[in-house]
């Protein structure tokens, strides 16, 4: 998709934040080879010299040779004595890739892309606390004995579903009663496919259509920058479906949403608590059959984790649904 405005704006402003920190740094190591590393600090005036030199020559197309051969002898010596000293003078880059620029011949590099994710996930996605939900996190301990190797095989699934993202891109039903961890499984894969430069938005849905609504009747821009990233980003994530106060409104919301994402072929993942006699009851059977036809239906076994876990004390758990 093509990232919103805003969030190019600040992730750009972030990089070179970043660059100039590196630069200030390495300016430090340099005062501090002045003060007290005369020797060495007068090398470094020489290489540069000799690279000035080197270059100016090049671009007026004169012989090289020689001023490249003397620029790369006096280079060597200079990183021998920094060994010595123990110092790099290399600036210390975020991102050694693109060196803090954002960029690699053109194209966004992956830095860039993660940052703009990351703003994306906390500007437009639901809040979350993204260390708390990841596939480390779920303890298949917490599911019921005998829903254990079922809900295991979910989990790797979900694991293999994140890595192969770019190239399978389907999309997911997650189906199952409140409190098996089908909230906790999709947020796992949401942040493992933003963590691989992909744009991921996450929602409740009375949120998400609740938003979608003030877009749609409102004259609110960042309603409407919302919905355009909700209908373009590379994986949509949409949680307990039928949560929503059930209008005419949502009803064709939600039909057209799904709809105009799989003609894109954009993924989506949606939970939800409601049976498939249930969904086809609130959302008509369109809204069904295009669900089963075209997405992978994964159906979460067990009882709920969240009673199990109050019952133990433990603290641990998924997140509902
Ligand atoms: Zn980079």
């Amino acid at each position: 998709m093509k990232y919103p405005m805003g969030v190019r704006a600040r992730a750009a402003y972030l990089i070179s934040s970043r660059r100039q920190t590196a630069f200030e740094e390495r300016d430090r190591k340099l005062d501090f080879i002045q003060q007290e590393h005369s020797k060495v600090a007068k090398l470094k005036k020489e290489v540069d010299r000799a690279n000035f030199l080197y270059s100016h020559a090049l671009y007026l197309g004169e012989d090289t040779k020689e001023l490249k051969e003397r620029a790369d002898v006096l280079q060597r010596n200079l990183d021998a004595q920094l060994q010595e000293i123990g110092l790099d003078l290399t600036p210390p880059f975020t991102c050694p890739v693109c060196e803090d620029r954002g960029k690699v011949d053109g194209k966004y590099c992956t830095c860039m892309k993660q940052l703009m994710n990351r703003i994306i996930r906390e500007q437009l996605s639901d809040p979350y606390q993204s260390d708390q939900y990841t596939f480390d996190t779920f303890d298949l301990d917490l599911c019921e004995p005998a829903a254990r190797p079922v809900m295991g095989r979910i989990l790797q699934a979900a694991k293999g579903y994140a890595e192969r993202f770019a190239r399978t891109n389907a999309s997911l039903l997650f189906l199952g009663a409140t409190g098996l961890g089908k909230t906790h499984l999709s947020l796992a894969i949401a942040q493992k496919v933003a963590d691989t430069g992909h744009p991921v938005i996450y929602a409740s849905a009375p949120r998400l259509l609740g938003r979608l609504e003030s877009a749609k009747f409102k004259d609110d821009p960042e309603a409407e920058a919302y919905r355009q990233a909700v209908y373009s980003c590379d994986l949509l994530v949409v949680d307990d479906l039928g949560a929503e106060m059930g209008t005419r409104y949502t009803q064709a919301e939600v039909y057209d949403l799904i709809n105009a994402r799989l003609n894109e072929t954009l993924a989506t993942i949606i939970n939800t608590n409601l049976t498939p006699e249930e969904i086809s009851a609130r959302y008509t059977d369109r809204v069904l059959s295009r669900l089963v036809g075209a997405y992978t239906v994964v159906s979460f076994k067990g009882k709920d984790v969240r009673i199990k876990k109050r019952l133990e004390g433990n603290g641990r758990g998924h997140k509902d649904g």
